[in-house]
């Protein structure tokens, strides 16, 4: 079964059981059913260019779950958009994309050329429509597409395909044995972490519980609804997890009902899951690792007692896995010890690439004895049967659990009028980037306070790209340094400003 009949069966079989709730407002299978064929019909009424994709902009409501599905429904893949985007960058991935429709839950004060709605007025447009199957998203075609940092300097798209997710969805469910219970979401649609519990939790037939960026920063609500919640899978990003752990009361007795951790997208350190284990000694905590490109996680270790103390850095995956290998330039196994590349094999590769960017997917999706296969740009090992994370080959970080290419930030700040020249530099304290630094070479000499230029540029920048993006410290130069071949030496800027 796929994912769009995995859900229509629990809707027919359970109306009444709550599929989706979010600071208060729940949704019913059910209701989500029936809402989304609405959707899909006001969609199908508007005769889109076929499978053409629509953007969804919103922050955690059920109705944004309510167009995801109304979009597949009508067989338009769905771009998510949390509200966290910057509107140049909400303009430029409309444009990019060739969206045909926008489609909104939260307010958007953008003029854009592509039709906008509100999903509420799409679903007053095909109210009490039924269920057409006829136009669902077929399994090879595109069912959602996730904008992630391009080191272009512009955003990519990945896409997924509806066969994609649905393997990903039944592989999570057996590798890490999903209990049933109540699924947390925290991370916003537009990140594919959230896809991690979105799907798996509406695919069981279980609720949905997700918490907004308002309830995130109040640590008092924050914690009362998690007490309140009935929480038994969490999926998050271990940045978040070593957030709640500053709490003290955060353990078992808070949340009795919590069964399993799920974290994937940054090294998972030992001192978290070792902390969680101790608070949650009932939990299974899984290490997973994928890039979105291969749809969320494509590997998964269950963190035991015995791996905390023989590994300071936990293992990403046992070496037997058929989905990730270590291989070398010319793509041959490595020998224990020895740095590889991580390449991902396997039915969750996305099977379309980035859309409309056919030269970068051909340097990263290749073919291999004729099966598709990623090259995740990341380096790792083989030790003892496990594979272990070794960095990054390129300038990709992750800060506080957000992916990003210091090339985009670079060349977003070098668009500033104020900037000749600037290199980020990525911040680390035991292996782990905690901040960004800016070099910035000006045009003019500066005239007033360094901090006001800072001040005056990050502003600049937040209309650009999200904030988590925005180096934490500007610093001025007269000139960069630059190496023998011309280009900047990141190595000794990092020396001569005591980074
Ligand atoms: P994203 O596409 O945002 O999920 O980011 C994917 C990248 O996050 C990977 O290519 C890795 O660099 C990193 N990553 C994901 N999972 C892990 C993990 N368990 N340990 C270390 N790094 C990870």
């Amino acid at each position: 079964m796929n994912m769009l009949q995995q859900i229509a069966t629990i809707a027919a079989a359970s109306p009444e059981k709550i599929a989706y709730r979010s600071e208060g407002e729940v949704i019913s299978y059910g209701d989500l059913w029936q809402q989304s064929n609405e959707v899909a019909a006001a969609i199908r009424a508007s005769n889109l260019k076929k499978n053409s994709p629509i953007a969804i902009y919103g922050h955690m409501s059920p109705q944004q779950i309510v167009a995801f599905l109304g979009a597949t429904k009508a067989g338009h893949p769905y771009i998510p958009l949390d509200i966290s985007i910057p509107n140049e960058r909400v303009l430029h991935i409309l444009e990019a994309s060739k969206s045909s429709l926008l489609l909104s839950t939260e307010h958007l004060d953008l003029q854009v050329a592509t039709p906008h709605h509100t999903v509420e007025e799409m679903r007053q447009k095909g109210e009490h429509a039924e269920d057409d199957t006829a136009t669902w998203i077929e399994e090879d075609q595109v069912f959602y597409i996730i904008y992630t940092s391009g080191s272009t300097g512009k955003p990519k798209g990945v896409q997924i395909s509806h066969a994609n997710l649905s393997h990903f969805v039944d592989w999570l469910g057996e590798e890490c044995s999903l209990p049933n219970g109540v699924f947390l979401n925290q991370a916003p649609y537009s990140f594919d972490l959230s896809v991690m519990d979105l799907y798996p939790a509406l695919a069981l037939g279980n609720e949905l519980h997700a918490l907004t960026k308002k309830q995130i920063e109040h640590a008092a609500s924050l914690f009362e609804e998690l007490q309140q919640s009935k929480i038994a899978v969490w999926t998050t990003t271990p940045s978040f997890a070593k957030i709640c752990l500053m709490n003290p009361e955060w353990n078992e007795q808070m949340m009795p009902n919590l069964q399993t951790f799920l974290f994937c997208g940054e090294v998972l350190p030992n001192s978290v899951a070792k902390e969680l284990l101790i608070r949650f000694p009932q939990a299974k905590v899984f290490n997973l690792y994928g890039p979105t490109e291969t749809t969320v996680a494509v590997t998964a270790v269950e963190v035991t007692t015995e791996l905390l103390t023989k590994y300071e850095q936990l293992p990403i995956a046992k070496a037997s896995s058929s989905k990730l290998k270590v291989l070398n330039d010319t793509l041959q196994s490595v020998e224990d010890g020895q740095k590889g590349e991580l390449v991902i094999f396997g039915d969750t590769v996305s099977s379309e690439g980035y859309l409309y960017a056919t030269e970068q997917s051909e340097e990263v999706f290749k073919d291999f004895d004729g099966e598709r296969i990623y090259k995740a740009g990341d380096l790792g090992y083989l030790k003892d049967g496990y594979i272990f994370y070794a960095g990054r080959s390129d300038f990709q970080v992750k800060l506080h659990g957000y992916r990003m290419e210091i090339e985009e930030i670079e060349k977003k700040i070098e668009a500033l009028k104020e900037v000749a020249s600037c290199a980020v530099l990525p911040i680390k304290k035991d292996e782990e980037v905690v901040s960004l630094t800016a070099m910035i070479v000006l045009h003019d000499e500066l005239v007033d306070k360094p901090f006001k230029m800072t001040k005056h540029l990050k502003a600049l920048l937040l209309q650009s790209i999200p904030s988590y993006m925005v180096p934490k410290k500007f610093t001025y130069l007269a000139a960069m340094p630059l190496n023998i071949n011309g280009k900047i030496d990141r190595k000794r800027l990092a020396v001569e400003t005591d980074l």
